[in-house]
């Protein structure tokens, strides 16, 4: 037998799950059959590591990465990472050149921004692929649904320069219960879009779903599909959970260090917000708001050990928690589990995002970079392999 998992980590790590991702992909091309996929990585692929996450998913086939920012689309072209990459987030005039040596594609969401491309194209003598953004509802980049025409007008002029692989959109609400928005923007958008059959012209690639959308909406589902959180096991709303069962990916695991007895009324951590009632067992673990467990589960958030839930008491400091475990045993090397599974018992980004207030996207890419990604594949945790 090779090592297990807790031999390739000393303090904490968030351990991936490869084979879950590909489950969750395969839940992709059964709702978007023959669609194709614009794996979402943005954010160091939603807390899972952008390189290997970035690697399975172009090693199982999505036709696209997606990120946000040049600056990760860059990690991936150093990792080696070959398959095209679209960056839909806004980009600066002094990194068009980067884009364009690295063979990453442009969202292209203003005549402005259309024309500083066009010029930088034609000094590399490079013909460059971009993907136009209709903002049919969501305020944020992209031409306004109803000007579309004028950005589309613009890219065909500069057709010399200007590759238009798509035109896409976004939904603002996809994931709410009452989906009448996202109707009306998704037909904001096929109006759009018929500027190209008005003008008898070639139609790009139409692309508006996220993972909502895949879930929920069929007829979204147009020529490219974009899932991301779903990619990770999570869905973005209740309102979908029973459209697909999906696994999640990551678990976050800590070791233990250290035991002590907390004696009857003593207090723990910063700002004393805590006491303990007897004569307790409890367990500092070495992980904190700096790895990205959030402060707000003071006093809230649970740990799984020896496959029983144990509550986080005190202040989270910025390096350390304290879990109390009453009367039960723990020892130096035990694995806690913060998200995850340990015996029957499961603790959710889900979970940990409703304490919180938040989604389970903000928990998962709050996973800083101090905790280790070790990557494994199902049932095979022997064959782990760290980094
Ligand atoms: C993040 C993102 C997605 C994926 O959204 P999910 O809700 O995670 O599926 C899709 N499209 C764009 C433009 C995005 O920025």
């Amino acid at each position: 037998m090779g090592p297990s998992v807790s031999d390739l980590y000393h303090r904490a790590a968030a351990v991936i799950d490869l084979a879950c991702i590909r489950h969750n992909l395969n839940v992709v091309r059964a709702k978007a059959p023959g669609r194709k996929i614009i794996a979402m990585i943005k954010a160091n692929a939603y807390g899972h590591g952008l390189m290997q996450t970035g690697a399975h998913l172009a090693a199982e086939g999505v036709d696209y990465l997606g990120t946000a920012f040049v600056e990760e689309a860059l990690e991936l072209r150093k990792a080696g990472i070959t398959i095209p990459i679209i960056t839909s987030g806004p980009f600066s005039k002094f990194q068009i050149g980067l884009f364009i040596e690295n063979q990453i594609d442009f969202t292209v969401g203003s005549t402005d921004a259309l024309h500083l491309i066009s010029e930088s194209a034609a000094f590399y003598k490079k013909r460059v692929n971009v993907h136009l953004k209709v903002d049919t509802g969501m305020m944020r980049i992209g031409i306004r649904h109803s000007n579309a025409d004028l950005l589309f007008s613009a890219a065909l002029k500069a057709e010399k320069q200007v590759n238009v692989v798509s035109v896409f959109s976004h939904f603002a609400n996809a994931d709410s219960e009452d989906l009448s928005f996202t109707r009306l923007q998704l037909e904001r958008f096929l109006e759009a879009a018929r500027f190209y059959e008005r003008h008898c012209l070639p139609k790009p690639l139409l692309q508006i779903a996220n993972s909502a959308a895949i879930l929920r909406m069929p007829e979204s589902l147009l020529d490219m599909v974009r899932p991301g959180i779903m990619l990770y096991g999570y869905h973005p709303s209740p309102h979908s959970a029973t459209a697909a069962s999906l696994r999640p990916a990551l678990s976050l695991r800590a070791k233990v260090m250290y035991f002590k007895v907390i004696l009857k009324g003593s207090s723990v951590g910063y700002g004393r917000t805590w006491t303990a009632l007897e004569n307790w067992g409890a367990v500092p673990l070495p992980v904190g708001y700096a790895d990205g467990y959030a402060r707000g589960l003071s006093n809230k958030g649970q740990v799984l050990l020896r496959g029983r839930r144990h509550l986080v008491v005190g202040t989270v400091c910025m390096d350390q928690i304290v879990v109390c475990i009453g009367d039960g045993e723990a020892y130096n090397g035990d694995e806690a589990v913060l998200i995850g599974r340990q015996g029957d018992e499961v603790i959710t980004a889900h979970d940990l995002a409703s304490q919180l207030d938040t989604i389970s996207y903000e928990v998962l890419t709050g996973i800083s970079q101090r905790v280790p990604r070790i990557f494994i594949n199902e049932k095979r945790e022997q064959e782990a392999i760290s980094k």
